[in-house]
């Protein structure tokens, strides 16, 4: 019909940050077994190209990202105490980082992992999981995993449920839910036309898989942009007021009004990714104030928040190993550029709670 649904191009941002993550792992910057089964390549997206290459300066960013947002998980899932920790990945698309944490020798102690998006994306990963051994059969928690029978084979209760016409998985440890996040009362959205708030929806739907007395991690990786401002505020500050211990990691772009950021946002518009509306958080800064914003009330402010764009980390974060290592793998010429780039993507978090360490990287 040649008609496109306005959320048809957010739905496909999904294929460009995985693309750039199979991209950045078959040219050796990423270590991803996981990548490529709940991945494949949309051939028809339009550029005609089979390949998944993407120019240094985008693989190299996706390593930074993906490096600087492991780093925040593990300072806070690190085993220090007895007490399981809950995480929450909004907009999770084809995110592997669940397995990629519970294929660990040691893995983290998480009682519960639940990942949100669209039911038209959720359906796809519940489709991959099913088929494969190797993503479904980590859905158990360790301890459970040693129940023999009499017969001395391995029982094999079903590891998980798939239910909502195929777009939901549940686990003990791990959920697949299909929400839009949104709340409803959105005036830019022309897709959604009831009244529910994000925090009824929650409250409804995913409250139910959490213990709000545990430290819960959320995670919007490349989401909010999606949204309006007040949106996203509004999932911040239901984290805030439902765990008394919280943390909140986002990613994504800022800086977009400046004089390199108007290039970028040409490039991405170019590519059908332009995000919408004005930038409401056009410094480092005000990303990490979102989590401080007296707008989220006195029950739901965190206490801390930091930010670091993908420079710092780095510079700073990064082992410098690590940084010959993928020096070696492509040719860059111009470092300037790289920084220029990499200044404008940032990964902000805030911590609450009385028992959570700070979380500066
Ligand atoms: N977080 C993943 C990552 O970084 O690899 C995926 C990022 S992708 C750029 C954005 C994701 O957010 C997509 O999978 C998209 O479907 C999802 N998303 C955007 N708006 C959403 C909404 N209103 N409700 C649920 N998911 C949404």
């Amino acid at each position: 019909s040649g008609m496109i649904h306005p959320d048809d191009a957010i739905r496909q941002t999904d294929d460009d940050a995985s693309s750039s993550r199979a991209s950045a792992i078959s040219l050796g910057y990423l270590n991803d077994p996981f990548s490529s089964l709940l991945y494949k390549p949309n051939l028809h997206s339009g550029n005609g190209s089979p390949s998944t290459r993407k120019p240094p300066l985008i693989n190299i960013g996706t390593h930074h990202r993906t490096i600087g947002i492991d780093t925040l998980f593990d300072k806070h899932l690190k085993d220090d105490t007895e007490t399981p920790k809950q995480v929450v990945s909004l907009g999770a698309g084809s995110d592997t980082r669940f397995w990629r944490l519970m294929s660990r020798e040691n893995p983290p102690n998480i009682s519960k992992y639940v990942e949100i998006d669209f039911p038209h994306i959720t359906s796809v990963k519940a489709q991959r999981i099913s088929r494969s051994k190797k993503l479904n059969s980590l859905f158990n928690k360790p301890s459970a995993l040693n129940h023999k029978t009499t017969s001395g084979l391995p029982s094999s209760p079903p590891p998980y449920r798939v239910s909502q016409g195929g777009t939901r998985i549940d686990s003990d440890l791990y959920t697949l839910l299909p929400l839009d996040l949104r709340s409803a009362n959105s005036t830019s959205s022309t897709s959604t036309t009831t009244s529910t708030t994000i925090s009824e929806i929650f409250n409804q739907h995913l409250l139910p898989l959490l213990n709000p007395e545990l430290p819960t991690l959320f995670l919007a990786e490349c989401l909010f942009p999606y949204m309006l401002p007040e949106q996203s505020e509004n999932i911040i500050q239901w984290f805030g007021e439902n765990f008394s211990q919280c943390i909140g990691i986002v990613y994504e772009m800022s800086g977009l009004n400046d004089g390199f950021g108007k290039v970028m946002k040409r490039n991405l518009a170019s590519r059908n990714l332009s995000i919408p509306g004005s930038e409401p958080f056009p410094t480092p800064e005000s990303q990490a104030e979102r989590f401080l914003n007296p707008n989220l009330g006195p029950k739901g402010i965190f206490d801390k928040s930091g930010v670091k764009t993908l420079w710092e980390i780095r510079e700073q974060v990064i082992d410098i190993n690590e940084l010959q290592r993928i020096s070696k793998l492509e040719i860059l010429d111009e470092i300037e550029e790289l920084k220029l780039v990499l200044e404008h993507y940032v990964i902000a978090w805030g911590v609450k709670g009385e028992n959570m360490e700070s979380l500066g990287l």
